[in-house]
């Protein structure tokens, strides 16, 4: 049996026409730039996370640049974040010439540990950043009780994460922004790239509107520097789809989830921990384990894809060198880089293939 680590024929082939009608009702238009399909799609996704605006934008990286822009981040600030993420989230705050400053994760849930983000702030701290990686929410009441303390902002990098909730507030509607990713594996996904941008602030809300065009207001006049940020409107016709299908999506993926932790309890494998206030969209189911790189080499031999997110700290990337970190200063993110393997979880795969999936990995051990 052969097992990829995502299908998107699979899932094209549940929506197929539905997504065909829409996007040919786009060409019909032929208002491709924030047209249309781009509003109904932004109050499709303000309605979902009970957030008072949605705005599209470009994508995941775009939502994450223009937040940090609309809060005025600028060189020479701090801002707080997570060193087990995929590269944009420390790369959008490089690249306005502000400082990542790391902060070690949880062993278990793989997200920013709050205990460790007060010592870490200073007078140049404007905002944090934290990630709710694979689909977990990281834990957001400690996280904004210390930024209210000291007055700075929180961006929520919930491109991973759009459909997870924590005690029943949806991702994206604790921060001052909350920034998703459509990017093609993502668990709602556009036919190429796209984001968007949740907020609760009016201020905000107008600000990255404008930023995401330029800095235009009205236009063609400019009264601060914006970039094109913005979200076409095939995308968005295509999202408002898949949209609809969300939900049964991401409860498929946590069923899946669940058959996996059965199979691998009191096993070598350990199962990713869902803390108990929190509901996991699963982007990604994964386990760590001794021996990964062997496992890895093991699944592969039979045809089961894998993937490692991630095999590097972003602290200990060479283009952050400047940052003068070093081996051994966040071991817990460090350690999980040599153990984790994030295993085929998408909604389409049958709980038999699960099953398969995770007694061949149990295999590796002989201890099936
Ligand atoms: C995917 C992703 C991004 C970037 O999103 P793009 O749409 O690919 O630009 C940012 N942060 C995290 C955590 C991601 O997983």
């Amino acid at each position: 049996m052969q097992i990829p680590i995502l299908d998107l024929k699979a899932q094209y082939d549940t929506c197929r026409d539905e997504v065909v009608r829409a996007i040919t009702g786009v060409c019909e238009s032929q208002a491709f730039a924030l047209g249309p399909a781009v509003a109904e799609f932004e109050q499709k996704v303000a309605e979902y996370c009970a957030c008072k605006h949605a705005i599209g934008v470009s994508s995941g990286t775009d939502a994450l640049l223009v937040s940090l822009m609309a809060l005025d981040i600028a060189p020479g600030d701090q801002v707080i974040t997570t060193p087990f993420s995929f590269f944009a989230t420390a790369g959008s705050i490089a690249r306005l010439g502000a400082k990542p400053v790391f902060v070690d994760v949880d062993p278990h849930s793989y997200n920013i540990d709050p205990d460790r983000i007060e010592q870490r702030i200073t007078e140049k701290t404007k905002a944090i950043m934290p990630v709710h990686v694979f689909g977990q929410m990281a834990q957001m009441k400690p996280i904004t009780e210390i930024a209210r303390r000291h007055n700075i902002a929180v961006i929520e990098d919930a491109a991973q994460a759009i459909g997870a909730s924590q005690n029943g507030t949806k991702a994206g509607a604790f921060g001052h922004c909350g920034c998703f990713s459509f990017y093609p594996s993502k668990n709602l996904s556009a036919f190429g790239d796209g984001g968007l941008v949740v907020t609760n602030s009016d201020a905000l809300a107008d600000k990255i509107k404008i930023l995401r065009n330029h800095g235009q207001n009205p236009p063609y006049f400019y009264g601060i520097i914006g970039g094109n940020f913005r979200l076409d409107s095939i995308q968005a016709a295509v999202l408002t789809v898949k949209l609809n299908y969300l939900d049964k999506w991401n409860e498929k993926r946590r069923r899946h989830a669940a058959l996996y932790d059965k199979i691998f309890a009191d096993s070598p494998l350990k199962p990713p921990k869902v803390e108990p206030n929190n509901l996991s969209i699963y982007h990604q189911y994964t386990v760590t384990a001794s021996d990964r790189d062997q496992l890895q080499k093991f699944l592969t031999e039979n045809k089961i894809s894998s993937a490692v997110f991630y095999p590097k700290p972003l602290h200990l990337q060479d283009c952050f060198a400047d940052l003068g970190y070093r081996e051994g200063d966040l071991p817990v993110a460090e350690k999980l880089c040599t153990e984790v393997l994030s295993l085929p979880i998408y909604p389409e795969l049958t709980a038999e293939q699960v099953e398969y999936v995770a007694k061949t990995a149990l295999e590796f051990y002989g201890s099936d």
